[in-house]
């Protein structure tokens, strides 16, 4: 593959275009977008890469898609090479956020506009636009549906819960854990909700690279250490692998079975085995974020940048990265549960029933 130059580029999409040379050329030829995304591991970054190849080849791009198997290093190799490779802008699902710094700079010394996508790139002054969910909003959540599902806010006595937040290098994890915590604290405090093993802040309850064999030996030991005869009520996980780690710790305990109630689980993502155990009344909620609306924001704002259009932003505020405050647009993220789990996502197109149902 040759990259397109920035001649031709501006020449086809100027309508300069030969429509006779090859029939499968797109009529308005804008060259290619670099898409870095961080592992095939989870589902929903295979659909945000495919939604994105989609939108962009609508409009003319071609994509060059690389995922990275959460290797920190394999990432920069990647975007270093589409650098080299003249794309016309990058967009990145960062795996950690603030190792991009040099890559960047490389980037904006060809003048490659960068578009952070989901996860904000830290430490670097190269960020053009920031398009996510409102992550501290996907907490809180995660939260509400906690005591809501364990009658919390309500009713007497007090009940089990164990803390579990993703990733230390993904700035999103924070934003989650603090959007829960700002609901969950005022019962910490006052002692509705004890966490036996006392492991209540981000550092002690992170799980690196959101890796769920990591969160289902933490489960087991507290299972072991802190419970005993006592039973855990319920579980804060801030996304549906490491939830499904979760259920498994538990149920090799025990829970689920021979009338041990599995205990109140949150989640994130609406994976597809989530869903499903959402319907079998195993996980109790999980936070939806339609990757289909995430990438259609993505693309514009590429789009915009490269056609002298207006990325859209609705939040200049909350995402300082640490040189600046990265200009962002922000969905809103969507609780799912067994109530309205059809309703949302297949209704919404997302999942058949048929999928959910296998
Ligand atoms: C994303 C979540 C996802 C997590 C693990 C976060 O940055 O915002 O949607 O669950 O990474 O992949």
């Amino acid at each position: 593959w040759v990259a397109w130059t920035a001649a031709a580029t501006v020449l086809l999409a100027a309508g300069g275009c030969d429509s006779g040379t090859t029939a499968a050329a797109p009529v308005v030829e804008r060259g290619t977008v670099g898409l870095a995304m961080p592992t095939k591991e989870s589902e929903r970054w295979i659909g945000d890469g495919e939604n994105m190849v989609k939108q962009f080849e609508l409009l003319g791009y071609r994509t060059d898609m690389q995922y990275a198997d959460d290797d920190v290093q394999l990432q920069v190799q990647q975007i270093d090479e589409m650098v080299e490779n003249k794309v016309r802008a990058l967009v990145i699902g960062a795996i950690d956020g603030t190792a991009l710094k040099g890559v960047l700079a490389k980037a904006a010394a060809a003048d490659i506009p960068v578009i952070s996508y989901d996860r904000l790139i830290r430490d670097s002054g190269d960020v053009d636009f920031y398009a996510t969910f409102d992550n501290f909003k996907v907490g809180v959540e995660q939260a509400s549906a906690l005591v809501d599902a364990l009658g919390v806010r309500t009713g007497k006595g007090s009940f089990h819960l164990e803390l579990f937040a993703g990733s230390p290098d993904d700035n999103n994890a924070t934003f989650f854990f603090n959007g829960a915590m700002s609901v969950l604290k005022p019962y910490i405090s006052s002692g509705r909700l004890r966490v036996r093993s006392g492991e209540t802040t981000f550092a002690q309850v992170a799980t690196m690279r959101w890796d769920a064999a990591v969160a289902r030996e933490r489960m087991t030991r507290l299972l072991g250490s802190d419970y005993g005869q006592a039973r855990v009520d319920a579980i804060l996980s801030p996304y549906d692998g490491i939830s499904r780690g979760i259920l498994a710790a538990l149920e090799e305990d025990g829970y689920g079975s021979k009338g041990r109630k599995l205990p109140v689980i949150t989640g994130q993502d609406a994976e597809l085995d989530s869903v499903k155990l959402i319907a079998a009344g195993k996980q109790t909620e999980t936070v939806y974020k339609d990757t289909r609306e995430l990438a259609k924001v993505a693309v514009q704002m590429t789009n915009a940048l490269l056609t002298d259009g207006e990325p859209m932003v609705n939040d200049t505020k909350q995402y300082h990265n640490g040189v600046e405050i990265v200009p962002t647009f922000l969905l809103q993220p969507v609780n799912v549960d067994r109530s309205n789990y059809e309703r949302v996502l297949v209704d919404g197109g997302y999942y058949t029933a048929a999928q959910i149902a296998s």
